[in-house]
């Protein structure tokens, strides 16, 4: 299947599929006929899988790969200049293209290096995570900062995507749970049918057939599409996209990176603020079916022991996303219908206290 995003100016597909990656060769040919030459960013893991496998696609000369470290160490100052470094050794140049080819930290940060290096160059998305199916479309890139996760970045949109679903079946649980999050909240953000479907069709993300996993991937891509084809930038519904995440940013910068995976800490967010939703805007929602699904799946429903309101709150009221001391978070009125909320501090502290 192929989906057309459209961001500002820009439309670009998204082939998602299982065995869409051997179209690479033939996709580049027609896109860039004057193409030089081509980095692949990876990371050690990716790399070792599926290198071999992806270079023999290509099939081409002046092929360069730079290899990072797993996970959010990829998005470093450090790594991103050894990249810029690399692309320079190597003569890249504006008629080059970078292939990111990795999960969302690899994607993030070889997004930033295109979209920097002489002021920008063309690159194409090749995601190997289901979280993935989120931060490889609607073009943001970036990299961390030590005083703040994504804080350098840009709006750089690529030249496709293509979402070769084969390279999930390497993919360890604790990262199916963490994207299958994401999959869950663009569910609840756009419509009940798509919300239904998921829950009745998955009860144990060890058995998801390649037919569902596929099918629930290409929704989640037209959520994410439809929003980001009316808001590229966040002026406006694309804040809605940040459902589940003001507290789940929170949770993760308080637990620190990597003691709970972004998607984990965003499922955590998202029953917060569904129990918010029904205190606020009496959403009709069955909260007990969604924390027992939820469980059942192998998520945690409640804050990890050790964190407490005041800080997470103070996280909060950092957020980039905050804007001034308020903290704004996104409300479901129904499913499939967010708000944007201003919530007073001492709500807040209560519901978190109780939560
Ligand atoms: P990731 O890229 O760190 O991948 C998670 C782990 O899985 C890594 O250790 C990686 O090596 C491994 N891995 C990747 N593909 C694999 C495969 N096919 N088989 C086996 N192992 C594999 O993280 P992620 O969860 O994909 O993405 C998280 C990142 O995405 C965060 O940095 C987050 O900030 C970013 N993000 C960006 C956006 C956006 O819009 N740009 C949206 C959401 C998240
Ligand atoms: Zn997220």
């Amino acid at each position: 299947e192929t989906i057309e995003v459209s961001a500002g100016k820009k439309t670009y597909p998204v082939h998602i599929g299982y065995g869409v990656s051997r179209s690479l060769a033939g996709i580049l040919e027609k896109r860039f006929p004057n193409l030089t030459s081509i980095m692949i960013i990876t990371d050690e893991t990716v790399g070792k899988l599926y290198l071999e496998e992806l270079k023999q696609i290509l099939d081409k000369p002046s092929v360069y790969t730079k290899v990072v470290p797993a996970g959010e160490k990829a998005k470093t100052f450090a790594v991103y200049h050894d990249c810029l470094s690399f692309a320079l050794e190597k003569k890249l140049d504006r008629k080059s293209v970078v292939l990111a080819f990795g999960g969302g930290a690899v994607g993030d940060l070889a997004g930033f290096v295109a979209s920097t290096f002489m002021r920008g160059i063309p690159f194409i998305q090749i995601p190997t995570t289901i979280l993935a199916h989120d931060s490889a479309v609607g073009g943001k890139v970036a990299i961390n900062h030590p005083l703040g996760k994504n804080m350098i970045g840009s709006f750089y949109q690529p030249e496709a995507v293509i979402y070769d679903l084969n390279f999930l079946r390497s993919l360890p649980q604790g990262e199916v749970r963490s994207g299958f999050s994401e999959v869950i909240k663009h569910a609840l953000i756009s419509d009940r049918d798509f919300y239904h479907s998921l829950h009745h069709s998955i009860r144990n993300l060890e058995e998801i057939s390649p037919e569902d996993l596929a099918s629930h991937l290409s929704s989640g891509i037209k959520v994410k599409r439809d929003i980001v084809g009316q808001d590229e930038k966040e002026s406006g519904v694309r804040a809605y996209l940040n459902f589940g995440h003001t507290l789940g940013h929170a949770i993760e910068a308080e637990a620190g990176y990597g003691s709970i995976t972004h998607g984990e800490a965003v499922a955590i967010g998202m029953v917060f603020a569904l129990r918010l939703s029904i205190q606020v805007h009496s959403l009709p929602f069955d909260i007990k079916g969604f924390e027992n699904w939820l469980e059942e799946l192998g998520y945690s429903t409640r804050l990890p022991a050790g964190l407490t309101p005041d800080r997470l709150l103070e996280r909060m009221k950092q957020d980039k996303k905050s804007l001034g001391q308020k903290v704004r978070f996104v409300l479901l009125k129904d499913i499939g219908q967010p708000v944007i909320q201003q919530l007073d501090d001492n709500l807040l502290l209560d519901s978190l206290k109780t939560f």
